[in-house]
């Protein structure tokens, strides 16, 4: 297994590969949910990069960065299980920013004044300068996300047309544990208890699916408050059906089917997100 802490290093190690070039970009902490995209990409590509870089101009709160889960020869050793020829990529700062971090500035319009963007200021702008980087410095033909994080899935679609990029962006289906939990690096800081109560957000975004059929969008909002209102440790943030593409949240008298619903809750000192398309 190879762990390039350069990217001139893996640029000059991939300089004669024919065929596709794919790529996963991580955090590390890596999951059964990272290693779906993974796999995936490893049958659809002749090469392929899993990036793995917590990228710190994403995070609004320094606590969150400093807790969030670093370990490379575990997520190494994950990753090799699927081939050890799947290249690491796990630079330092100073390989992807240089020596002091410039973050550039980028106007999504509408796609980050919404959910995420509105509880964590500057993570899209965050992320699209990594993900920048990783497409300007390694120019992969496809690209792969989870629908897990649906908006920043928006937000790189966007980011491939700002910069006049035409690699294939992947929508990759969200892996969940059995009782319905998405998998997340951050399910790691969950208490015991905290991960008897976290099923509760898919089994609500459940619900909703069966309500969108019959339910107004204010009566799906009631359930949903009323819901956690009951359950102590945890508080919705922010509960949504938006449109797909645009992100926009619907108005009362919009059909709710073809629309997707958003949630995000903090239970305990962690926050949770999840989505569901309402078919
Ligand atoms: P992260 O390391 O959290 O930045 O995630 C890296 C990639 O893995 C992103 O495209 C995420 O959307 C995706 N991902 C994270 N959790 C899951 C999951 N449970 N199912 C599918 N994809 C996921």
């Amino acid at each position: 297994m190879e762990i390039f802490k350069s990217k001139s290093d893996l640029l000059n190690a991939i300089k004669n590969h024919k065929g596709a070039l794919g790529l996963v970009p991580t955090m590390g902490g890596i999951h059964e949910g990272h290693l779906s995209l993974i796999r995936r990409a490893f049958k659809e590509n002749s090469i392929m990069i899993v990036s793995i870089f917590v990228n710190p101009i994403q995070f609004d709160n320094a606590i969150d960065l400093k807790k969030y889960p670093r370990n490379l020869t575990r997520d190494a050793s994950l990753i090799s299980e699927i081939s050890d020829k799947i290249k690491i990529y796990a630079p330092n700062q100073e390989d992807v920013y240089g020596k002091k971090i410039k973050p550039k500035k980028y106007s999504f319009k509408k796609l980050d004044k919404v959910m995420e963007g509105i509880k964590r200021e500057n993570h899209f702008n965050g992320v699209a300068n990594i993900i920048e980087f990783l497409f300007k410095t390694f120019n992969p033909e496809n690209v792969y996300f989870g629908e897990k994080d649906y908006q920043q899935l928006q937000i790189v679609r966007s980011l491939n047309k700002i910069l006049r990029m035409s690699i294939n962006i992947i929508q990759c289906p969200t892996i969940r544990s059995k009782n319905g939990l998405a998998l997340s690096s951050r399910n790691q800081n969950l208490t015991s208890n905290e991960q008897s109560i976290a099923p509760e957000i898919y089994k609500c975004l459940l619900d909703v699916k069966k309500m969108a059929k019959v339910n107004s969008y204010e009566e799906i909002q009631n359930e949903v408050s009323s819901r956690f209102l009951k359950i102590k440790q945890c508080n919705l943030e922010y509960f949504t059906i938006s449109n797909p593409k645009t992100l926009e949240e619907i108005n009362s008298t919009d059909s709710i089917l073809g629309n997707r619903a958003f949630i995000a809750v903090k239970i305990g000192d962690t926050r949770l997100i999840d989505n569901i398309e309402l078919s």
